[in-house]
């Protein structure tokens, strides 16, 4: 098992007046050596931490004492010492399977783990979950958690998951409910698969033996034109229609029966279905925002000012702890500021990059915020082709296209989400685009300080 490794010590903090290092190898902490930076985490929230480092071929042992309250200071190189857990599905919607050849490799890691699901709000199907994973989840309390449902009908799931376990891992489901672990679901919906009768069905099984499920996002298939199965196929407008109006009709039964809404349909649904987004209330405080649930509503609130602050991710140990990795939901997407030979000045006319999608839900508002002067950009996806559209999956090749057409001398705003450390998914970066570009936090908060109008 590889050794956690110390890669920053904030200055003049616990870590730092206890002698740690960047650099430093953690032997043992508080006597273990830790499996995960959960187990991190907890150890250095005690006011008296026992280190056993590895620094240049010796063994130290180092003392750190702290106030209560305070942060230890640092931080370490991943969240999982040991190995991620890898799944053991084949489902043929996978995206993963879905993604041309030569990307880095960690996009083709198909990870399965509870871990990643509690600190990072990554979606677990459970069917590698055991016991002993349980027994930890109930006494560290590891909620909230993200499970893959699909399907409640074992026979459907275990069909859409090509592994025969997934017939019976919701057992694992209730079992984490019955502990009162706080866990949202997902159902991927492919249209002649688990759309119509059997979406009703699984909404309906989620009220008989699942009702403490907080929510389930109901999400569409995507369809790269990488994918090779013949039976994927995107959802029509007909399709999307069929499926807000089944969602909408068990979110009544979901509030008259328990109180809240729990399931919801993802934002993609309506711009596909042509229908308007849901108002702010019907979300019920957003708890699927990353998921791609209500984003649009939450980016015209804060575009227009009615809210002070971005709806950020909320799902995830990491959005809280200190000490973890710069990873996740914690990695940078890009340095702030302009990148390429951008300087932020305000120029003549302003371009927002987006994707098609994007581009649906921004086009109406940047009407209504009546400057002339800034237009929307929409880039088709053209590296994933297929019904790909969402922003998040754009790629500096198909930027480039696009911005090489568009004049000399405007500013072009790039949303932040289009990026991992600074590159794109095809491993370009902003400055290799055509055109200089600022990078902004893909929120309405941010894009209305970028447009100067706050
Ligand atoms: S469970 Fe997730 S990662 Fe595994 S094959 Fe299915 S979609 Fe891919």
């Amino acid at each position: 098992m590889p050794l956690p490794l110390v890669v920053a010590v904030a200055p003049l903090s616990p870590a730092d007046r206890g002698g740690l290092e960047p650099g430093d190898e953690i032997l043992a902490l508080n006597g273990r050596r830790p499996r995960d930076v959960i187990e991190w985490q907890l150890a250095v929230d005690d006011p008296e931490v026992e280190l056993l480092v590895h620094r240049g071929g010796l063994q130290l042992d180092l003392r750190v004492e702290k106030r209560v309250g305070e942060p230890f200071g640092a931080e370490v190189d991943a969240a999982l010492f040991d190995q991620v857990r890898t799944c053991d599905n084949h489902c043929d919607f996978c995206f993963i399977y879905q993604l041309p050849p030569g990307l880095r490799n960690s996009l083709y890691v198909k990870d399965d783990d509870y871990r990643l699901s509690f600190l990072y709000g990554n979606f677990t199907t459970l069917t590698r979950f055991t016991e002993a994973d349980l027994e930890r989840v109930v006494t560290e309390r590891l909620g909230p958690l993200y499970v893959s449902i699909h399907a409640t009908d074992p026979d459907v799931r275990a069909r859409m998951l090509r592994n025969r376990r997934g017939a019976t891992s919701l057992r694992w489901l209730r079992a984490l409910l019955d502990h009162r672990i706080e866990v949202h679901g997902q159902v991927v919906v492919c249209p002649g698969v688990n759309d119509g009768p059997v979406l009703d069905d699984t909404l309906g099984g989620i009220l008989d033996e699942y009702p403490e499920l907080a929510t389930v996002c109901v999400v569409p298939l995507g369809v790269s034109r990488h994918s090779d199965k013949a039976s994927l196929r995107a959802h029509t407008a007909a399709d999307a229609v069929a499926v807000v109006d089944l969602v909408e009709r068990w979110q009544c039964v979901f509030s008259s029966t328990l109180g809240r809404r729990v399931a919801f349909a993802a934002d993609e649904y309506y711009l596909l279905a042509g229908r308007r987004f849901p108002e702010q209330d019907a979300y019920e405080g957003f708890p699927q925002h990353e998921n791609g649930v209500g984003m649009a509503r939450t980016f015209e609130d804060e575009l227009f000012g009615d809210a002070c602050e971005p709806t950020g991710p909320r799902s995830g140990f990491f959005a809280w702890v200190d000490g973890a990795p710069a990873d996740g939901y914690r990695a940078r997407r890009a340095d702030p500021g302009p990148s390429g030979n951008g300087s932020g000045s305000h120029r003549a006319a302003t371009a927002i990059i987006t994707g098609e999608y994007g581009g649906e839900v921004l086009a109406p508002l940047v009407e209504r915020l009546g400057v002339a002067s800034v237009r929307v950009l929409p880039v088709r996806n053209e590296f994933f082709g297929g019904n790909i559209a969402v922003t998040g999956l754009l790629v500096g090749e198909d930027i480039a296209r696009a911005l090489v057409r568009e004049p000399e001398g405007d500013r072009y705003l790039l949303p932040d989400v289009c990026l991992s450390k600074g590159e794109f998914l095809d491993g370009r970066r902003p400055a290799d685009l055509p055109r200089p570009v600022e990078v902004v936090a893909t929120n309405g908060v941010s894009l209305r300080r970028a447009l100067g109008l706050s």
